[in-house]
């Protein structure tokens, strides 16, 4: 549509889009409603699912204004980015109005807390290129941290991004997004300009008010500052936020902590269960209390430690908490009453926040005093004894008493959400607002000694003063009553049963009252900015108290967890055994019901038992027992305490685990190639300090290839890679590898047959199963009696002629087309493109 056929105000709306990103909604202020027009009301309307109308020959949709934020949520969740385009200033005849976009909310920048999950961080990320390195960082916004690293290749990009899940991802647009081939959710393509190193590097010393960025520790992680000045930019002057809070950038390497890899993240359920109830390991660890503490936990779980120092010093903390129950109660009593100090902080930063904000601050601060004395028995190092991060908790809990006496001289006991219509300060908190509101108060009764007044001067016994917003105050009389008014009476309205009327005293009175309320209302919206403005000036200390309870808070879950269920400290070592006696899995472990969970003893040694093969029919428990290691040693690298009798760890480099295909239906892909791509990174990145835990691979496949897949594989982890591997399988034939190699061990599920059926007794036992119990188990699922009987009958006449003519079986050391899959796959090995094998 050409620019001039459009009316002034349709000018105005297309000279605001034109400054937006494509992708961004624009939400226009129109009287009482947010509109949209063309495409964003289309994709809005199919989001919203409201009507779609026309304004002429321009699809449009609109939302209400008061009940825009429901909407604008919807909007966002649905990964959209939103442009609240206001009303500013007064309309003049003849003129329209002035608008601008106030607000710019998106997935990766939201400050509201009811769209927030507490117990997880919201961030938004930029992936930025230089020389080969892969700059990323991001930065949760409602928190203010803010991390970067480098990472050597896409795979690496891609476990981060597992890791981390960004909401939002800042990318350079042109050559920088053709460069990274991923397939991303929810990607921001920005001018590559502001990934260029110098410029980057640029804004963040003018953020961070500083000569270089040597003190962040960054110094040459050009693609990495990229990426992070990035963020600055975008939130600055596109997103237009204020983030005064950030106050730190961090650097990380990868290689301080265990790389956990997308696909064992999923497979363990480290974060997030497959089922509808959270199974997950963090929730079984999770008895944290606040905020902070929850979202602390998570980040421990998804970045296990390496390092065996780190580790010990954190489990000396968990064991000096739980020597002391009565210091745990009481901790945790005064961590209860502790909220969301962190993003409470980057509200008023960044949206200004509200009063309620400053009430919850306020209850916050109000417990640090007794968090801290009941906390101090661990403040001083105990000589002699393993040091804890005690004496750091403590320093770093700061008391704020001034701020606190000050939030209590201010504000009233339950201050408003909203923050223009006052009622938020306490009276003799200001002396004038004290005069103001004594004004309005004094104006108030007057006029309810003229009401008196008027009703003896008239004899009208039901006469009343009432108020609406659009009249003001007036003179009620019904119409019984009318022949009564006196002549000065100045007639305004007339309503069904009354009539309304003014007298000019009531309206000086009524400029009086109304005046001074709206300059107390004034008044304590500059209070409250002043009260803002005090509290940010605090900002690095509030946020570092509020790191500190959230680790105290923690360390506490963990002791809590330990406490309750009976964990150990396991006992961590440099070398290469892990050996586990009566181990649990933790959560099934907390959520069995009728059956009490079986605990099992593990034996690995990296020389004499590297490999073990597992072996039993299906439901006898494989899956729990391998995944049940790899949990507790996951637990231990955190610095828990593990579900176990006793426990010694050889502490791991990086935890692999893979699911055979048919295993994995939940993810619904196709799944055999996801297979053995995942086989091909445990193959191509385990080393002899890692932990492999493979689940029934090769079977996506058929028989005979998944079989020969599955053999190859464990030779390989055996004599290549040395990594200490548990491989649970229904591929008996896997149980022969003991015979010719040292570090290989058979273990089977113990069951029991009685009267033909079968009792899972979920111990682990050495040897191969004998047998694979398939149709026991089919009875058990209550297939049809004729069915069970005539597998049985198939079964015996498959077993007569698997057996060769002197009666042995036909898989024997090696057998025949066994070998020749095993040439087949080795010949592949010489092919590269092929890296599995
Ligand atoms: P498999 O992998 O051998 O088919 P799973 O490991 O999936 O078997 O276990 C099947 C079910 O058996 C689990 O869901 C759990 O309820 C139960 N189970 C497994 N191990 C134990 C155990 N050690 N103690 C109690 N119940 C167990
Ligand atoms: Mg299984």
């Amino acid at each position: 549509m050409p620019e001039a056929a459009l009316t002034p105000m349709m000018q105005q709306y297309q000279r605001i889009r034109r400054e937006l990103a494509a992708d961004t909604l624009l939400l226009f202020r129109l009287g009482d409603f947010y509109e949209m027009f063309f495409e964003d009301a289309r994709n809005a309307a199919a989001i919203l699912n409201v009507a779609l109308t026309r304004r002429g020959q321009v699809p449009m949709c609109g939302v209400p204004y008061h009940a825009a934020e429901g909407y604008i949520a919807k909007l966002v969740k649905a990964g959209r980015r939103v442009a609240i385009c206001d009303q500013i200033g007064e309309a003049t005849p003849g003129k329209i109005v002035r608008r601008e976009v106030t607000q710019i909310v998106s997935p990766g920048t939201i400050s509201d807390l009811n769209l927030l999950d507490a117990k997880r961080n919201n961030y938004l990320a930029a992936i930025g290129l230089h020389k080969k390195q892969i700059g990323f960082a991001y930065l949760d916004t409602s928190t203010g941290e803010f991390e970067m690293t480098e990472l050597p290749d896409a795979a690496a990009l891609e476990d981060e991004l597992a890791r981390v899940r960004p909401s939002e991802i800042l990318i350079g647009d042109g050559p920088q997004r053709q460069a990274i081939p991923l397939d991303l959710p929810s990607v921001v393509e920005c001018d590559g300009y502001l990934f260029i190193p110098e410029q980057a590097e640029h804004t963040l010393c003018e953020h961070f008010a500083v000569q270089s960025l040597d003190g962040f520790g960054g110094t040459g992680m050009t693609a990495a500052i990229g990426a992070a000045g990035a963020i600055v930019h975008y939130l600055k002057h596109q997103m237009r936020r204020q983030i005064g809070h950030v106050t730190r950038l961090k650097v990380y390497r990868r290689s301080s902590s265990m790389i956990v890899d997308a696909a064992s993240q999923a497979n363990l359920e480290l974060v997030e269960s497959r089922g509808a109830r959270d199974m997950s390991l963090l929730a079984a660890l999770d008895r944290t209390l606040t905020p902070m503490g929850g979202r602390l936990l998570r980040h421990w779980v998804l970045h296990p430690l390496c390092e065996t120092a780190p580790l010990l010093e954190r489990q000396q903390t968990v064991a000096l908490i739980l020597e002391d129950p009565a210091l745990l109660n009481a901790v945790r009593e005064s961590l209860k009453g502790i909220r969301d100090i962190e993003r409470g902080l980057g509200r008023l930063s960044q949206a200004g926040g509200n009063p309620r904000d400053l009430l919850a601050l306020k209850n916050s601060l109000d417990q640090l005093p007794d968090l801290r004395a009941r906390f101090s028995p661990l403040a001083t190092p105990r000589p002699g004894e393993q040091p804890s991060l005690g004496p750091a908790i403590h320093a770093a809990l700061r008391e704020f008493p001034e701020l606190s006496c000050e939030l209590e001289r201010a504000l009233v006991d339950e201050p408003p959400i909203a923050l223009k219509d006052g009622g938020i300060f306490r009276d003799g908190y200001h002396p004038q607002l004290d005069e103001w509101r004594a004004a309005c108060r004094d104006g108030k009764q007057w006029i309810a000694a003229l009401q008196q007044r008027e009703i003896e001067a008239t004899g009208i016994k039901s006469l009343k003063i009432k108020f609406t917003n659009v009249f003001g105050y007036f003179i009620e009389v019904t119409k019984a009553n009318l022949a009564s008014v006196p002549e000065h009476y100045i007639r305004k309205q007339t309503t069904v049963n009354s009539e309304r009327f003014i007298t000019p005293e009531l309206k000086e009175m009524e400029g009086k009252i109304l005046g001074a309320e709206e300059r107390s209302k004034a008044l304590e919206y500059e209070l409250f900015g002043e009260l803002r403005t005090r509290i940010l000036h605090d900002s690095v200390a509030l946020q570092e108290t509020a790191g500190a309870i959230g680790l105290l808070d923690l360390l506490c879950s963990l002791a809590e967890v330990a406490r309750l269920f009976n964990y150990i400290r396991p006992k961590l070592h440099d070398g290469l055994s892990i050996t586990l006696r009566d181990g649990r899995h933790p959560v099934l472990d907390q959520s069995l019901a009728e059956e009490k969970f079986v605990p099992n003893d593990t034996e690995l040694d990296g020389v004499n038992s590297r490999l073990q093969i597992i072996t039993g029919p299906n439901m006898a428990g494989k899956s729990t027992y391998i995944r049940q290691v790899a949990l507790i040693v996951l637990m231990a690298q955190i610095g828990s305490f593990v579900p176990a009798a006793a426990a010694e760890i050889g502490v791991v480099d990086r935890i692999f685990t893979r699911v055979g295909a048919s295993d994995d239906l939940s993810r619904g892909q196709s799944t055999f190639m996801v297979e053995m791509n995942e086989t091909a990174n445990i193959l191509n990145n385990a080393t002899e300090r890692s932990l492999v835990i493979l689940d029934e691979i090769g079977r996506g496949t058929s028989t005979f290839d998944g079989l020969s897949i599955a053999w190859s594989v464990a030779e390989y982890l055996h004599d290549e890679l040395k990594a200490r591997t548990l491989f649970a399988t229904h591929y008996h034939e896997l149980t022969e590898l003991e015979l010719t190699r040292k570090g290989v061990k058979n273990y089977n599920v113990a069951v029991r047959e009685w009267n033909d059926q079968i009792i899972f007794l979920r111990k682990i036992i050495p040897g191969g199963a004998d047998k694979s119990y398939g149709i026991q188990v089919a009875r058990l699922a209550g297939l049809p009696k004729r069915v069970i009987s005539r597998a049985k009958e198939v079964l015996g006449n498959l077993e007569q002629s698997e057996l060769n003519a002197d009666g042995k079986p036909l898989i024997a050391e090696e057998p025949a087309r066994l070998s020749a899959a095993r040439r087949r796959a080795q010949n592949r090995e010489n092919r590269p493109q092929l890296s599995l094998f």
